[in-house]
């Protein structure tokens, strides 16, 4: 209903969603990585898979904080 009122929740949940699709895209090269014994390119990608889950983290945090404290999404509540 409100889901497209507020810009902030727009911008945290576009950032949020291109940070796990950068996850998926990661997790992806690093099976096929694997699957072909390429370790060096392996380790090369877990150091950014790493780093991008760790901004994943920080970005879900910030999204919850916005629906705990905005509001702006009431049927996120309960989820967040
Ligand atoms: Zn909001």
């Amino acid at each position: 209903m409100q889901s497209s009122s507020c810009p902030e929740y727009k911008l945290l949940q576009s950032e949020l969603m291109t940070k796990l699709e950068t996850l998926m895209w990661l997790a992806t090269a690093e099976l096929d990585a694997l699957r072909n014994e390429h370790y060096e390119t392996f380790m090369s990608l877990e150091s950014q898979f790493e780093l991008v889950f760790s901004a994943k983290q920080n970005a879900l945090a910030v999204f919850r904080k916005h629906l705990t404290e905005h509001r702006c999404q009431p049927g996120a509540i309960a989820a967040a």
